[in-house]
């Protein structure tokens, strides 16, 4: 299978090509143009077929020229150590947890699942990489832990001092061995501008072999098709509710929704996307009006899904090519503050559980959709509840039992290297590496 670019569909790369480069030459973003049609390999998954054996069928489907199935199959075996669940919330929501993983977020799947890819091209050729990245807290967890350990790979985390919290900072920086927390003091948009410098200079790139792993990177993508179909699978008995289903995705970037709609794309049968956001609407102004404008972002309690300009917008309109194409399969509903919240006293006093403000953005959304058209849906449960314990603490007055995983790094020592935040002090960080 061959992937083309966003913005020059003359382009066509390989799977590996695509994921070392993550962003195209262009700018512009990798995806499938033509795909094969599944639609028989995913009907013949039964609620007996485990999470690693439908994405090892899909992965083998999409990298069936680059990899035998033996070593896509390691590569899912490496890759995860955790699954999906599903979980009903009341009649008509069936949660798709997301969230078992190692960081305890959605992000997990797709960090894991590149980060194996990456090392089974890298052990092949016997060469080594490093993976650069600055972070405001939350995605750099989720790449910390999928690529700890990972042969041939040195991971390099800029995050700002002072300015994450003290549970995310033991997240990026207690894991030690091949994962290097760079403290720097400064700004998350320094962070940035730091790595940003270092993926231009020519000489550093090519000598260190630096590469991203961003939520841009089809490598995360992939993997993210992978859970929309083992559910479909999930739900085939006892009464089928497989036919058709609806799938609601707290979305901010919408790498998530996009994964969703590249099995769709691929054969599974979906009746329709319902995009949640919180204020920040951008994607349901755009199916409202059909014009696109980023807007600055607005900080809400669904912090991860903050975003003013989706990264992935520009995949799904190559993919739907016009508003009204996107319109026929994506719905979107945008979520307030006070409804998040209602949502997550709702949820716990109705079935005694916990659920995460991103998670709570995506029922709201659900029931909303619902009540225009009743029926099941499957709304994406995408962070652990503890992760927010806080927000959830203040709304509920009861204390959220944290997850072993997460007092265990608590207690740990952090192992972090503090730098300015100036070019040479990052160069000469990753000179050691060499
Ligand atoms: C990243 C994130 C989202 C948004 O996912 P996108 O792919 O950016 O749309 C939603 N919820 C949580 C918990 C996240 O970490």
């Amino acid at each position: 299978m061959r992937f083309t670019d966003t913005r020059n569909r003359n382009v066509s790369v390989s799977f590996q090509q695509a994921i070392f480069t993550g962003l195209a030459e262009s700018g512009g973003l990798y995806y499938a143009d033509k795909n094969p049609d599944l639609s028989q390999l995913f009907d013949s998954f039964t609620p007996q077929t485990s999470f690693n054996e439908i994405a090892t069928a899909t992965a083998y489907a999409f990298l069936g020229d680059e990899l035998t199935e033996t070593q896509v199959g390691d590569i899912v075996q490496s890759a995860f150590h955790f699954e999906p669940k599903l979980n009903r919330l009341g009649n008509n929501i069936i949660l798709l947890e997301l969230f078992h993983g190692p960081s305890l977020s959605f992000k997990d799947f797709g960090a894991s699942f590149l980060a194996a890819s990456m090392e089974a091209f890298l052990g092949k050729q016997s060469r080594h990489a490093v993976i650069l990245t600055a972070t405001s807290g939350d995605t750099g967890s989720a790449v910390a832990q999928a690529f700890y350990k990972k042969a041939n790979i040195d991971v390099v985390i800029l995050y700002p001092s002072e300015k994450v919290s003290p549970l995310q900072e033991k997240q990026l920086t207690t894991l030690g061995e091949n994962i290097h927390a760079l403290e720097v003091r400064g700004t998350f948009d320094d962070c940035q501008r730091l790595v940003k410098n270092a993926f231009g200079n020519t000489n550093l790139k090519k000598s260190l072999n630096l590469t991203s792993a961003n939520s841009i990177n089809l490598g995360r993508l992939t993997a993210q098709t992978f859970y929309y179909i083992w559910a479909r699978s999930q739900l085939k008995t006892p009464k089928s509710e497989a036919d058709d289903l609806t799938f609601t995705v707290p979305s901010g970037n919408f790498g998530n929704l996009t994964g969703g709609v590249w099995a769709h794309l691929c054969g599974l049968p979906v009746k329709k996307f319902i995009a949640a956001v919180n204020a920040n609407r951008v994607f349901l102004d755009y199916l409202e009006t059909g014009e696109f404008k980023p807007q600055p972002s607005i900080a809400t309690y669904s912090n991860a899904m903050d975003v003013g300009n989706p990264s992935n917008f520009e995949r799904l309109l190559a993919i739907y090519e016009s508003v009204d194409n996107m319109r026929k399969e994506i719905e979107s509903y945008s979520v307030n503050s006070r409804e998040t919240i209602k949502a997550i006293s709702s949820a716990y006093e109705k079935t005694q559980q916990f659920i995460c403000p991103h998670t709570a953005v995506g029922i709201v959304a659900s029931y909303l959709h619902l009540k225009k058209q009743p029926g099941k849906i499957v709304s994406l449960a995408t962070a652990h509840p503890a992760k927010f314990a806080d927000l959830i603490e203040k709304v509920l007055n009861i204390t959220v039992p944290l997850p072993t995983s997460l007092k265990k790094v608590q207690a740990l020592p952090k192992i972090a290297e503090k730098i300015d935040a100036d070019d040479e002090a990052l160069a000469a960080f990753l000179e050691r590496l060499k």
